[in-house]
């Protein structure tokens, strides 16, 4: 049995506290927030689940299934309303639905193709002609924007990759690398030349029957997860660490622990700073990778007094339409179990990057701003119930061009802090079964650790 100190009590952090405790380690969890589980928070208001941070988890990616099942919360899994899914994207001003078939941006279905009217005719051209491609040897890592633009034309770029993933990293598709954010479509190119060949003929390897769910949550909200995990906690401080010791002893407060293993589930920017008397190089390659800022409102309406139809799961505002919104979720048409039948949820994304100015705007002031978008796209002039407004500064990692090489370096500098280990949203993925998944690795590096010894 060893002594593991984790640092930092998002789902990283519990899950790595879970595994850890699992595994018969004596666990101690640091964080100094007094709410545990980082950007997951849940709120019931006024008949509404309100999230703040994530509302669910692709269901593809097995990590935070599996974990939610051990906890014995699988009764409470609620699965995405996949046949209400559309999506609508802002061209123009005017809200478009996404064509029908298309998987992220590559179109697989011909007639939606055709007859959308949210690409023009270069663009389906172009799209057509990207089938004829062939393999590439040794793919070069690039942004999704080049290589978007290089398979289906600037278009596609603007009004699908852009949209699309500033919704899930908050970032640019001109920085963010396609291998480590698309890498499955980086394997087409190598394979196949064409990436619309690579997904059809993957879709056709897979099993027939109806689709599984697109996203997963549970019925109480993702905090459901996150308190599932904190009542398996030993013992947690409520203290931010100042710094990492060889040895190792954690500091915080004035005092300090001793620890066999120390898991770094913070940011990877507070992650360096902990770790900067300890290897300045790993501390300098963790500052490196950059992160941006997110706004989420929740607003919530009586159902009487909100006139217009919800269609589809919500949409998408690229940044070329030049709007304060990225995105809109409709709550109750995406998951069952998220309103009251007499209340409407609106969940609306304000994409802040690195603008510390719109982060420091008042409540009042983003609201009014958001209601006003919201009255011209929508036509919407309800007044809310009520508004939530949730800034996450530097939340959310952004895997630039080069951040696979990075991470690579990273994980040789720490191969040589035997007992020092790294997860969060930094490395393998942003998503909360990424996360899950990092977790479950550092605990494993214990354990192989441990046999060693
Ligand atoms: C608005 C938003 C929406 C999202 N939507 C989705 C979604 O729908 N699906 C999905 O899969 N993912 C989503 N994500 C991404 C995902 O939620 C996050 O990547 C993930 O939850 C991060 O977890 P974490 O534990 O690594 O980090 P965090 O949640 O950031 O937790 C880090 C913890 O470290 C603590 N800490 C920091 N410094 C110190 C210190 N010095 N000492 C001790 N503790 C410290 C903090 O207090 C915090 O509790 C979303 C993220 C955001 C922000």
């Amino acid at each position: 049995m060893s002594r593991v100190v984790i640092v930092g009590g998002g789902i990283s952090g519990l899950s790595a506290a879970y595994y850890a405790t699992r595994a018969g380690h004596e666990c101690t969890l640091l964080d100094p927030a007094p709410h545990l589980g980082g950007v997951i928070r849940t709120e019931t208001v006024d008949g509404c689940v309100v999230e703040s941070g994530p509302d669910s988890f692709i269901a593809q990616k097995p990590w935070a299934l599996e974990l939610i099942r051990e906890l014995g919360l699988e009764g409470d899994l609620i699965r995405s309303n996949d046949h209400l899914r559309k999506t609508y994207i802002l061209r123009h001003g005017r809200l478009t639905p996404m064509p029908d078939g298309l998987f992220l941006m590559v179109p697989t279905a011909i007639a939606p193709t055709v007859t959308t009217r949210l690409l023009g005719v270069s663009t389906k051209l172009k799209m057509a002609f990207e089938l004829l491609r062939r393999p590439v040897a040794d793919p070069p890592d690039r942004s999704v924007a080049d290589f978007v633009r290089d398979h289906y034309g600037a278009e596609a770029v603007d009004y699908l990759a852009e949209p699309l993933l500033a919704g899930i990293y908050g970032g640019d598709a001109a920085d963010l690398s396609v291998t480590s954010v698309l890498p499955r479509f980086v394997e087409f190119e190598r394979r196949y030349g064409s990436v619309t060949r690579g997904v059809l003929a993957a879709r056709s390897g897979a099993n027939s029957g109806p689709p599984p769910a697109l996203f997963l949550s549970l019925k109480g909200g993702m905090q459901q997860l996150t308190a599932a995990l904190a009542n398996h906690l030993t013992r947690v401080v409520r203290a931010k660490v100042s710094r990492v010791e060889p040895g190792y002893r954690v500091h915080f407060d004035g005092q300090s622990l001793e620890a066999d293993h120390v898991i770094l589930a913070t940011p990877a920017y507070t992650a360096a700073e902990l770790l900067r008397g300890l290897d300045p190089e790993l501390a300098d390659l963790l500052a490196g990778i950059r992160y941006h800022s997110s706004i989420t409102l929740a607003l919530g309406y009586e159902r009487s007094t909100f006139q217009q139809p919800l269609r589809g799961f919500g949409f998408l505002v690229p940044r070329v339409e030049r709007r304060l919104l990225t995105a809109c979720t409709f709550v109750g048409t995406k998951f069952p179990h998220r309103t009251a039948d007499n209340r409407v949820l609106l969940r609306a994304f304000v994409g802040a990057g690195t603008n510390d100015a719109l982060l420091d705007r008042s409540d009042d002031s983003l609201a009014g701003d958001v209601r006003e978008e919201l009255r011209r796209l929508l036509g919407l002039t309800a007044t809310p119930l009520f508004c939530r407004v949730q800034r996450w500064r530097r939340a959310m990692a952004q895997y630039t061009v080069g951040h696979e090489r990075a991470v690579e370096q990273i994980h040789a500098r720490l191969a040589r802090l035997p007992g020092l280990h790294l997860a969060g949203n930094a490395y393998l993925g942003i998503g909360v079964p990424d996360c899950i998944r990092t977790a479950q690795l550092a605990v494993a590096a214990i354990d192989a650790l441990d046999r060693l010894v």
